[in-house]
């Protein structure tokens, strides 16, 4: 290994950048966790992700990447057996549907095409038709990271309304927390599965359950074996802001200081912000000539946007090209995605020069990796974010 000056690019849509001020508070010696010190930033983070997930209900911090959190949601709600609807909207909901089968549940799964979100009209039609109410949940992914497209949820909700079916509402916001609007008292999700190592700006290791009444109500029924999930064990020692076995004590400090960060930008600029940058790598990704995967613009994901190569040419092949010219790691396309699409991140602790250098390797790495593009789309994002930027200031700009 050889030294590399300056900082790497993860543009990867997760783990994202880590702060450094994240870092410097996980930098910390780690303390008792059933002592005073600890309590205070028990209670401070579990008070602080229900701002986070937009909830006055309890929120579950495990120690647990976002597929622990996965499981959690459905050991803690369903019986062995219980039918499942869920959404193929791309490999993570796919994923998520297969633990759902080990788990022993009878997964049904609406078949998509991975450029598009929940189709809520087809869940509709599948409640309508379940006069017996034998689904018992709907999982729906909110934004799928493997296609970069967000579901959503609000339609999903109102097809579930429509059909006055009594299913639980279960939503993996594991790339859009703290990144997209997400409202889960307001959209009535009864269950929130979220990660830290995305728009949350931590490291991997932390998963989140946010709940409702009716999954705690669920939870009382539920009859799967669960012993780490179990959320009865969480909320008694939560109470007084502990756990029941060690947190991820020093997670934890990051996280209460991200959520510190996040609150004095503001959760309206970090999404607006998310919005802007995912807008800018659009009109490059156009001037370039090249296809956004997502196929429908109301669902236009703001924290990635996965980039369809032309025929002929490998997406992993120029992602090692930029990966080694220019030391930026790009997301690779996933199962059925495989060398066909590259993904860009753009989520987390990112600003409008970190978006310009990324658009700028991406568009460097076409050119050496011999992909036929147009130039001009860092050009055509600067021109945007330049117009944002005279629009926050109300100035006008020289041409
Ligand atoms: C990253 C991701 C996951 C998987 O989370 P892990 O932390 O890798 O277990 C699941 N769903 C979505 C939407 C994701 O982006």
């Amino acid at each position: 290994m050889t030294h590399r000056a300056g900082r790497h690019f993860l543009q990867i849509p997760g783990p994202t950048n880590v702060p450094d001020r994240v870092l410097r508070a996980i930098d910390r010696p780690t303390i008792d966790h059933r002592g005073p010190e600890f309590q205070k930033i028990g209670l401070s983070v579990l008070e602080g992700m229900k701002r986070v997930f937009q909830t006055r209900h309890p929120v579950m911090i495990y120690a647990a990447s976002g597929t622990g959190a996965w499981e959690a949601a459905l050991v803690n709600t369903l019986n062995a057996g219980d039918k499942v609807l869920m959404s193929e909207t791309g490999h993570f909901a796919t994923l998520w549907s297969k633990l759902a089968k080990k788990l022993g549940l009878d997964v049904e799964l609406i078949p998509g095409d991975w450029r598009r979100g929940a189709d809520h009209e087809a869940i509709e039609k599948r409640l309508v038709e379940d006069k017996a109410h034998a689904i018992k949940a709907v999982c729906v992914v909110h934004n799928e990271t493997s296609t970069g497209v967000a579901s959503r949820i609000a339609l999903t909700r109102r097809a579930i309304d429509n059909a006055k079916h009594p299913a639980l509402l279960m939503v993996d916001t594991i790339s859009s927390l703290a990144s997209i609007d997400y409202r889960h008292d307001e959209w009535g999700v009864d269950v929130t599965v979220g990660g830290s190592q995305k728009g949350l700006m931590l490291p991997p290791g932390l998963g989140f359950n946010a709940l409702s009444e009716k999954a705690l109500a669920a939870h009382k029924l539920s009859k799967m074996p669960r012993s780490y999930w179990d959320w009865s064990e969480m909320l008694a020692s939560n109470a007084t802001g502990f756990w029941p076995s060690t947190p991820a004590t020093n997670l934890l400090y990051g996280l209460d200081v991200a959520i510190e960060m996040l609150e004095e930008e503001g959760y309206a600029n970090v999404f607006a912000r998310h919005d802007r940058h995912a807008e800018a790598t659009r009109r490059a990704v156009r001037a370039w000539g090249l296809e956004i995967l997502c196929a429908v613009p109301e669902e236009y994901s703001s924290s990635l946007t996965a980039v369809m190569m032309p025929p002929g040419h490998d997406a992993d092949r120029f992602r090692k090209m930029v990966l080694e010219q220019f030391d930026m790691s790009l997301g690779t396309g996933l199962t059925k995605l495989a060398g066909k699409v590259f993904r860009i991140g753009h989520l987390g602790d990112f600003n409008d020069l970190t978006l310009a250098g990324t658009l700028a390797g991406v568009e460097m790495g076409l050119s050496i990796a011999g992909v036929p593009h147009k130039k001009g789309g860092v050009d055509a994002a600067m021109e945007y974010l330049a117009i944002e930027a005279a629009k926050r200031i109300g100035v006008k700009r020289a041409a």
